[in-house]
């Protein structure tokens, strides 16, 4: 294997006890350092970046016959520092990007076949990956939009949000979006967003029926509960909503808000031909890389902005290191963060580190 020299151990955030409380789940661990296997490398990480479903992980949502202890984090970035005999298209010193679940970690081996190679390591690329492709291949995929319709996006402002609002403007779609404060409509104005909505100042479900009165032809809906409801109640015909999460429910114990409508739900989308429907992005993992391909000639050629938070609306202004992981998933469910959260490693110092060759 060609390495780096490395440290005996690095650090991790394990979810050692299931809830949505990601302070009680996670706890930092010491692990010795791993080494890559013949077609694995192992990657030191730069970056790491935050989801809302961090705490559904940490939950077990995503796989209930998982028991803790496992690893806590969902995506990261950074360079690679191992090899195995078997790899030969990377090769030590390479930036590449990935997602797994057990990202929140100094090191981590992966399947070479995992890890994507970057131009840079910058936390803008890893943007692209959870978020970026959600809003790409769901709207795509699921929305089937097209120029000229209208579509609504909830926590637009937001990680996977601001993807949403730009990807709709570039194919030439009308766009609405959500937010909670003045500085989250500028942003998005800046984005291209037609008609942001701070939805502390005006009644979302009044600008809608006021302003759009033949409906929303596609929904981006992230928040559920009353959100959901009322973005479903503003369906054009032939409207299709996207279900891509539900955050306002996401730090209760069943990790849902029940839906009012009930039995409702059939004959309210039957009378407008309209869809409801759910998109997880794992499901679309055959498509990952015409994905990345196409958000990232966008993003180079200047078309698609990626903004990124490093907590510069928290009260430490810059997230550093492990230990702060947990202040990036507070800051998330704040609601005072603009664009995608995430966490710079590199100046986490490791006391226990001990240079030594592997
Ligand atoms: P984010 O949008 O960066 O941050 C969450 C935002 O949600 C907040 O800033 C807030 O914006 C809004 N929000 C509304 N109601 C909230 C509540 N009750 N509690 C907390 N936040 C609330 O987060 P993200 O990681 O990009 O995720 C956004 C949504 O997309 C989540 O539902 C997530 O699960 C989903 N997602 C799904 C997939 C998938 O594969 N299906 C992939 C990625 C993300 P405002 O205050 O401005 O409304």
């Amino acid at each position: 294997m060609a390495a780096r020299l490395l440290p005996k151990t690095f650090r991790r955030l394990m979810v050692t006890r299931l809830s949505p409380n990601f302070r009680e789940a996670v706890e930092m661990q010491t692990a010795p350092m791993e080494e890559p296997g013949p077609s694995e490398v192992l990657v030191k990480t730069r970056y790491v970046g935050i989801n809302a479903s961090d705490i559904n992980h940490s939950t077990g949502r995503y796989n209930p016959t998982q028991k803790p202890p496992f690893g806590a984090g969902l995506e990261g970035i950074g360079e690679i520092v191992g090899i195995g005999k078997d790899v030969k298209s990377l090769r030590v010193g390479q930036g590449v990007m990935y997602m797994k679940f057990g990202a929140f970690s100094e090191y981590s081996v992966l399947p070479a076949t995992h890890a994507m190679p970057v131009p840079d390591i910058r936390p803008e690329f890893l943007s692209l990956l959870v978020s970026g492709m959600t809003a790409d291949l769901s709207l795509r995929e699921v929305g089937r939009m097209k120029e000229g319709e209208t579509v609504l996006i909830t926590a637009a402002a937001g990680g996977t949000g601001q993807f949403a609002v730009q990807l709709a403007k570039l194919a030439g779609c009308h766009v609405i979006g959500t937010c909670s404060t003045q500085s989250k409509v500028e942003f998005l104005k800046s984005i291209g967003c037609d008609r942001p909505v701070n939805y502390t100042q005006e009644k979302l479900a009044d600008v809608l029926r006021k302003e759009y009165p033949k409906g929303i032809d596609v929904v981006y809906e992230t928040v559920g509960g009353e959100m959901f409801e009322t973005c479903v109640k503003a369906l054009a015909n032939r409207g299709r909503l996207i279900v891509i999460g539900y955050i306002s429910g996401y730090q209760s114990d069943v990790g849902f808000n029940p839906s009012g409508f009930g039995s409702t739900l059939a004959p309210r989308l039957l009378q407008k031909s309209a869809s409801v429907c759910g998109f997880l992005m794992f499901h679309y993992a055959d498509k990952y890389g015409e994905s990345l391909t196409r958000l990232g000639t966008l993003m180079a050629s200047g078309a698609l902005k990626v903004q990124v938070d490093n907590g510069k609306n928290h009260t430490k202004r810059q997230l550093k290191g492990l230990e702060e992981i947990f202040d990036g998933v507070d800051y998330l469910y704040s609601r005072k963060s603009e664009g995608k959260i995430y966490i710079d490693l590199s100046p986490s110092p490791h006391p226990a580190a001990t240079a030594a060759k592997l």
